[in-house]
This record gives structure tokens, C-alpha cells and sequence, in this order.
């Protein structure tokens, strides 16, 4: 690839702008508000240059791309035997929301949907943290990740909380099964903070090259996350990141990401770059419609996949 990085970025956006398909989540006032126009994308190296086109500085929800790094931060906080005694690490092919518990153990399949990323959430610190204590550890670590202070929006956050019916129904089944035994409001008002933390796409794709960098960050240089965690992270991603299109996207796109609803996107590829994106349609799984698009040209365009010969 001849073209230098930035003049590449916003190709990659000036050729996606007219792909109008998909909708934008309006489960709630402030995402059914969004601009559906708006569409940024960065990337990070591990060696610390990052390059960003389109809406770049414009904060979003990080909604679900927090939960890979929640579940960074469980496996630092608690070690992977107690973290994985509580959520599993198989791909459940369903919807985000759905009550995806193994038959046995009532372990949620894996951290990357709802009922796992409660349940991860409330592994933070110890079992005698507090829901305020467990809320900063997240916007500190998210923060730690991204090289920058990182705010809640607390308008998204309330208006979450007035609609979390089912992340509640979800909470008092998993306290049920003594998945964890905190109380199921506390435990969705925790999980329901971390998803309204507000970045931007270059944070994303720092956060994303940290985890390709194995765990350290690669603007401050700081190691934030041990290697085997970073791993295991990014397996995760890869097995279940895009939720019931996981299998789809890895063969054809091939590299471990998350998704989320407000339509932000994280991709890494170990070892290289990290890339955020954002554009708020979404498709019928609740991916965003241009941020598969991106990363699909990106892949392509770059050889990014990670099972590639070529
Ligand atoms: N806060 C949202 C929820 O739990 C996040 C879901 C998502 O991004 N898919 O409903």
C-alpha cells in the first residue's frame, strides 16, 4: 500500500459515505438522537502514531466495546481461575441480550454479552467492593487504556437505567444461580456506567493497540495489561466480539473486534494496529453497518486477516 496512512483513511471514508443501510439503536432518547451521517475511523500502531478521517474527535458511548476491557481489568483484578470459574469463554451465536448460561454451571457463555459482562463487571476489585468503587475501577482502567481522563454521560446512563428491564431480568436470574450475589440493581446500575463512559474513535483505536501491544499502552509506554491477559482478551474478542455474526466476521474480516451499540467499533490485529470506528446505523445484528464495512477494506486492502497467506 503506497497511498500514506491519512490520505488511505479518508479514502476508506469518502467510499463508504453513501452506504446509508441499517438503523440506528433507539432503545433510548440520546442514541435514537444521533447524527446517522456521522462516520470516523482511526488507527493506532503499537509504536504510538496514530492517524484518524472523518468525525475523529467526536465522543460517542462506548456501550459493548467496553466489555473486552472490563474483562481485562476482571482478569487483573481477580486472576483467570476466579474469573473464569463465573463466565465462560464460548461463543454463544446469540443475540447480545439473551440469557446465554451453560446448562451446568449457569456460567454466562462468555463475557461479550450482556449476562457475561454484568457478571464480569462485578468481579472488579473483590467481592466487598462497593457499586461506586466497582464504577470508578472501570472509567480509571478505561481511562488507563485510553492515554486520557474518559467521562460518563450521565444523560445516556439515566436514560439506560429507565430502560434496563432486561439487563435487570438478567441480573436477578445470574444472582439466582449465585453467579454472583450483589444486588441485581447495583450490578446493572455498574455494568449500565461502564457502557456510557464517552470516547472518540482515536481512543478506541489506542485502546485497541494497547491490546495489540500485548497490553502496554502505546502513547504513555505504560504496561496496563499483563500479556496473558491481553491474550486472552483478544481471544475472546475473536470467538464472540461481533455477537451472533462472530463466525462470519472472523472468516471473512479475520480479526478480533467488539462492537457496540451506539455504533463504535474496536479491531485489533496483535502485534500491529488497533482501529476504532463510528457510525451509528447498525445492521440486524446491532453491528454498525459502515464499521464492518471499514474494517472489511481495511483487512482487505492491508492483508490485515489474521488466518491470511499473503
Ligand atoms: N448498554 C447496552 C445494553 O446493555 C449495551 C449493549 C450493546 O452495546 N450491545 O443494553
Amino acid at each position: 500500500m503506497h497511498t500514506p496512512v491519512p490520505e488511505y483513511l479518508q479514502e476508506v471514508v469518502d467510499g463508504l459515505e453513501d452506504n446509508r443501510d441499517g438503523n440506528v439503536a433507539d432503545y433510548i432518547p440520546d442514541l435514537a438522537a444521533a447524527d446517522p451521517e456521522r462516520f470516523g475511523l482511526a488507527l493506532a500502531t503499537v509504536g504510538g502514531r496514530v492517524h484518524a478521517a472523518g468525525d475523529a474527535g467526536l465522543e460517542f458511548s462506548i456501550q459493548s466495546v467496553s466489555k473486552p476491557f472490563i474483562y481485562a481489568a476482571a482478569l487483573v483484578d481477580r486472576g483467570f481461575d476466579r474469573v473464569l470459574g463465573s463466565v465462560g469463554v464460548e461463543p454463544s451465536g446469540e443475540a447480545f441480550d439473551e440469557l446465554s448460561l451453560e446448562a451446568d454451571s449457569h456460567r454466562p457463555k462468555n463475557p461479550m454479552i450482556n449476562a457475561g459482562a454484568i457478571t464480569t463487571h462485578q468481579l472488579l476489585l473483590g467481592d466487598d467492593a462497593t457499586c461506586s468503587e466497582r464504577i470508578a475501577r472501570s472509567v480509571d482502567f478505561l481511562s488507563e487504556l485510553a492515554g486520557r481522563r474518559l467521562v460518563i454521560d450521565e444523560s445516556v446512563m439515566r436514560s439506560e437505567l429507565d430502560t434496563a428491564d432486561r439487563n435487570l431480568a438478567l441480573a436477578h436470574v445470574l444472582r439466582n444461580y449465585q453467579v454472583f450475589s450483589s444486588d441485581a440493581h447495583e450490578a446493572v446500575e455498574g455494568y449500565t456506567a461502564q457502557c456510557s463512559v464517552l470516547v472518540t474513535v482515536e481512543d478506541l483505536a489506542v485502546m485497541g493497540a494497547t491490546l495489540a501491544g500485548g497490553g502496554v499502552q502505546p502513547i504513555t509506554g505504560r504496561r496496563v495489561i499483563p500479556t496473558d491477559v491481553a491474550r486472552q482478551t483478544l481471544s475472546v474478542m475473536a470467538a464472540a466480539g461481533m455477537y451472533d455474526a462472530a463466525g462470519t466476521w472472523f472468516s471473512e474480516i479475520g480479526i478480533p473486534a467488539k462492537s457496540g451499540v451506539s455504533g463504535g467499533m474496536v479491531g485489533v490485529l496483535p502485534g500491529q494496529v488497533g482501529i476504532g470506528v463510528f457510525s451509528p446505523r447498525l445492521d440486524k445484528h446491532g453491528n454498525s453497518v459502515r464499521g464492518v464495512e471499514a474494517c472489511r477494506r481495511l483487512s482487505t486492502d492491508m492483508n490485515l486477516h489474521l488466518m491470511g497467506f499473503d
